[in-house]
């Protein structure tokens, strides 16, 4: 195990600042070509430009070479490496069944993607959890954030590893710490309020600050609470109103501390059951489906209150991994993925403050996904046009909810799959990213460079990567994250993404 010295990095650090200064001066920066070689990490005030990029990508590619592509064609100056997950949004080559980019492997790694901890885990954090085995076997002993990392510092790169709450059902633990649904039937998702998983990511956390000299974590929960997933009120969920979660002990435990009748909850989330299978059948309540649905919220307030404690379970768990991270190493940074539903939903809008997530942070990662936006945000409407506003003919839902949104002319929806969405939208949802975080911290948009979408959707290309990373940076945005993964983008939307941001630093 690496030990970190903090004599040698406050010594870096120090040396860092003071170069990233004469960086600046010298009217270069860390956008211009080349000039990150020497100018070490880029200085605070500058629009930063960072890339999410899994461990395959640097064995099939070679750690140098990729780290040279994204620095010179992406004008990148911070990596975000993914370090754990057993996801494909975040690791692997492109998902099965997509056109592979021009570089890398074009061949599928369904026979060895299993995902995980791709970093080495240290026995003495993982202690006070069951969750004791994660190491990816995907690469063998490759330990990813070891080899990545000084290849990156010779470059002047910032380093932050990725975390996301993704898991697979066979991973030594997880049945102990599952998610129970409203039937009473354990999941494959883990309870965000089982002291052991609380323990995992604490744990996690602290390994890879204490054992590498990163600069910080990028921390991913798209997992929503049991009120938002019987109405399937994400873009990409199928609408399962009786496998809500989370009933185990735990969470019980914490409704009785609340005073929330916990068998009130679950009759609550029964009668909610059968009014979203009704909805799906097209039986109509005689007052109409909407105010059906908010009756059941007026008559039954338990469903908000547990849909609430789920948030607050989840959102602890964002705070302990910030307040974790600070304890490791102060400094270091910790930043949230913030999911896409935040931006079509105004129902899960109202169940979160930008300035709330912004106590907890030092950055947000805000997803503004333009391209492959079209398609879900088509998705999400007709999701909550089969159930709460099934009463709307789904056009006037989408135009409804585009005015309650604030967004502004976008496509009709059954051309929104094809058009994506606009530049203007990036701008909108910067803007009310960066009015909502109060100056309190940084907003780092998302940005959609080839994240795969369906044949007659809309698909990346240089002119859209150009267009929505000018927008978000005209917007105010305080650096940017290009995503899902390298290993799914073609090179010359790339190359347009480090145009854009080389010409908004000269102005
Ligand atoms: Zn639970």
């Amino acid at each position: 195990m690496k030990t970190h010295n903090p004599a040698t990095q406050m010594h870096r650090r120090e040396f860092i600042e003071k170069s990233a200064g004469v960086a600046a001066l010298a009217a270069t920066g860390p956008l211009a070509i080349g000039a990150a070689v020497t100018a070490a990490a880029p200085p605070r005030t500058r629009q930063t430009i960072g890339i999410q990029v899994g461990a395959g990508s640097f064995v099939d590619e070679g750690t140098d070479n990729v780290l040279g592509i994204l620095q010179e064609r992406g004008a990148v100056d911070t990596i975000y490496l993914t370090t754990f997950t057993y996801g494909r949004g975040l690791s692997g080559r492109q998902i099965p069944g997509h056109p592979f980019p021009d570089h890398g492997v074009p061949e599928s790694d369904e026979s060895f993607f299993h995902g995980g901890n791709y970093a080495t885990p240290h026995a003495e954090f993982y202690r006070d959890t069951v969750l004791k085995h994660t190491r990816a076997p995907d690469h063998g002993d490759l330990d990813i954030v070891a080899t990545v990392l000084p290849a990156a510092r010779k470059r002047g790169l910032r380093v932050f590893c990725s975390l996301e709450d993704v898991f697979r059902s066979d991973v030594p633990g997880v049945k102990e710490v599952a998610e129970v649904d409203l039937q009473g039937r354990r999941t494959g998702t883990l309870c965000l309020c089982h002291p052991d998983v609380r323990a995992f990511w604490t744990g996690l956390a602290t390994d890879l600050c204490q054992s590498y000299d990163i600069d910080g974590i990028l921390f991913f929960n798209e997992r929503n609470g049991p009120l938002l997933n019987a109405l399937g009120a994400s873009h990409a969920q199928s609408i399962a109103s009786s496998r809500v979660t989370c009933f185990c002990a735990h969470h019980q435990r914490a409704a009785a501390e609340r005073g929330i009748d916990f068998a009130r909850v679950r009759q609550g989330y029964r009668q909610l059951d059968q009014f979203v299978q009704a909805a799906l059948k097209g039986e109509r309540p005689s007052d109409g489906y909407f105010v059906e649905f908010w009756r059941l919220l007026v008559e039954w307030p338990e469903i908000i209150a547990w849909d609430r404690l789920f948030d607050a379970a989840k959102h602890r768990v964002l705070a302990e991994v910030n307040a974790a991270v600070k304890r490791a190493r102060p400094g270091l940074e910790v930043g949230f993925h913030i999911e896409h539903v935040n931006s079509f939903n105004p129902l899960f809008r109202a169940t979160r403050r930008y300035a709330d997530l912004a106590t907890k942070a030092d950055f947000l990662k805000v997803v503004v996904y333009n391209n492959c936006g079209g398609e879900r945000y088509a998705n999400f409407i007709r999701n909550v046009g089969s159930t709460v506003f099934r009463d709307v003919p789904k056009e006037e839902l989408l135009r409804f909810n585009n005015h309650l949104l604030n967004y502004g002319d976008e496509a009709k929806l059954d051309q929104l799959a094809a058009a994506g969405l606009t530049p203007d939208y990036v701008f909108r949802e910067t803007r009310r990213a960066r009015a909502g975080v109060q100056g309190q911290c940084k907003v780092l948009p998302g940005i959609d460079i080839g994240i795969p979408t369906g044949k007659n959707s809309r698909q990346a290309s240089a002119e859209d990567t150009y267009a929505a990373v000018t927008a978000a940076l005209k917007a105010g945005a305080d650096g940017l994250i290009l995503s899902r993964k390298y290993s799914e983008m073609q090179l010359a939307n790339l190359a347009a993404a480090g145009r854009a941001g080389r010409d908004a630093a000269k102005g």
